[in-house]
Parts: C-alpha cells; structure tokens; sequence
C-alpha cells in the first residue's frame, strides 16, 4: 500500500558513531547527521551535541540502559519506519559499529521487509577501540594472532568458555560486566591460567574512562571492590601485560596492579 506512495518515502540511515568520543565519529556519519529530518539515538552514541550535527532533526532518546528497556526494539523500528514513510530522512545512530551486537541487522530487516529504503554507515567498534584506549592491542605479532569478540549478555555456555579458552588468543567481552563471575570462573575451568592478564575498560573515550588491571583470577574480586559499571569491554589474554607495561613505566596504574602483571609479562617473556 505504501509502495503505491514510493516517491513520498524517504529513508533510514542507520549510523554507527563510534566508541563515544565525538571526533571518532566518520565523516560519512557527520554528514548523515547533517541531512537528517530525524534522529533515534542509543546511550553509547556521542549525542553531546546532536543539535549542531543534525540541526533540522527532531531528537529522539531511544536508548536502553541494562535492566531498563525504555523503547522496546519493536517501537523503535515502528518509529523509524513511520517517519521514512512521511517522507522523512531518518538517522538512527548507534555506537560503535551498527552490525556488532547492535540489533543492527534487525533494524535493516525491518526497514527492507517495510519497504523502506535502508542504508548503513560503518563506525568505529568498541570492541577493538576501547581496548586501544587503555592502551592495548587485540593482536600483537608473536603475543597474539586472533581475537575473538563475544557477548556476555547471557552466560556463556559450557561450548563457548571451551571454544574461547581453546582457540587462545584475544578474548574480547562486551556486555560482560554483570555475567563476569561466571565467564572467568568458566574460562579457568576449561584451562586458562589464573594469571592470564586480563582488563576491564569502563566507559572508554569519556572522560570517566577507568582501566582495571587484574590477573584473570583476580579480575572479579578487582571488578567488586573497584566498584566496575557498565558499559565495559573485558579484554583476557596476553596482549593486555603489553598495556599493563606502558603503564608500568609511567601513568596511572596501582604500583602493585602493576607488579603483579609485570610477574605475568616475565613469564610470557615479552
Ligand atoms: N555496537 C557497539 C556495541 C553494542 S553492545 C559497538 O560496536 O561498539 C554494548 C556494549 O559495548 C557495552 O555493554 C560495552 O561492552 C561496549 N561499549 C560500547 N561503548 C563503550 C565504551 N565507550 N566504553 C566501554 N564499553 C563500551
């Protein structure tokens, strides 16, 4: 019936804006933002001056917080396809990258199934990026040839925590705060050291950002005591002891945080 209309529809864009920091944001991004009539935005996207970017745009929160669905994702596509089909160019901004765990994929879906037509901006992911902000590479040559990006949304399964600790490597968590006591008693059950290096990286690119520094077997006392919030990326493997040596020259870091995974960066000889 819409089809009948098809000039009149206008479109969705769906953005990824990156890991928080307004300039991490694309070009491609701006300029969607630039051209929107509307704009749905997430808690993780860089919305501090939304206005500026998408001045003609009428702003809409449609962010979810854990534990607190304040638009269900049906709203959301039902919101968004209603407005492409008034004529409208709507942004639907998201952190990070879109297609990583973002319901991205559904939101596409929707708009095709719709009609409507529906475009994609990549954006910079937090699964790879907030790691680097503390200081951490997810491969390092002769630390680490893969990375393997999974969501802690749900308790991993008894496969899962064998595949991530066979497959070595990086294992890089989002979502993983409030399941942590069970990926890291699961990952050592299935094999992997107590003394994996391991970090919580909170609130990546903002100017909260805290980086906790824990041996695996550590990381959950770490996590409880520093009081560890979402959104975090987990970051388990080797290549954590490289950031864990920066820091060990200079910044931040406890001095014992430190120590302990210098110990960790003797044994894997780095
Ligand atoms: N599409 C997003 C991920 C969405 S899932 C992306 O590509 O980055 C949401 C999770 O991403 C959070 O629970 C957290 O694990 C992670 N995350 C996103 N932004 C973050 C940030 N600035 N700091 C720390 N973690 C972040």
């Amino acid at each position: 019936m819409e089809n009948s209309e098809h000039s009149a529809t206008g479109q969705v864009i769906l953005v990824g804006g990156g890991p928080g920091a307004a300039d991490l944001m694309t070009v491609r991004a701006m300029e969607s933002l630039g051209q929107a009539d509307v704009v749905f935005y997430d808690r993780l996207a860089p919305t501090d001056r939304l206005k500026e970017w998408a001045p003609r745009a009428q702003l809409f929160d449609v962010g979810k917080r854990p534990g607190h669905h304040r638009v269900t994702q049906e709203n959301i596509h039902a919101m968004m396809i209603s407005a492409a089909q008034e004529g409208k160019t709507v942004v639907r901004l998201k952190g990070g990258d879109p297609f990583v765990f973002g319901r991205g994929c559904e939101e596409v879906a929707a708009c095709r199934e719709a009609g409507v037509p529906v475009t994609v901006v990549p954006g910079i992911t937090s699964a790879v990026a907030v790691p680097a902000a503390a200081g951490i590479p997810v491969t390092a040559r002769n630390v680490s040839k893969a990375f393997t990006v999974i969501s802690g949304h749900d308790p991993l399964s008894e496969e899962e925590l064998a595949g991530l600790a066979g497959i070595g490597g990086t294992v890089v968590i989002l979502m993983g705060v409030s399941t942590l006591g069970h990926t890291v008693a699961g990952l050592q059950r299935h094999g992997l050291p107590a003394e994996t290096p391991a970090a919580a990286v909170e609130k990546g690119f903002t100017e909260d950002q805290r980086v906790l520094l824990a041996p695996l077997g550590e990381l959950l006392g770490t996590a409880a005591t520093q009081k560890l919030r979402s959104p975090a990326v987990l970051v388990i493997g080797e290549v954590v002891a490289l950031a864990a040596a920066e820091e060990a020259h200079g910044q931040a870091a406890s001095s014992q945080t430190a120590e302990r995974l210098r110990t960790a960066l003797d044994a894997a000889a780095i």
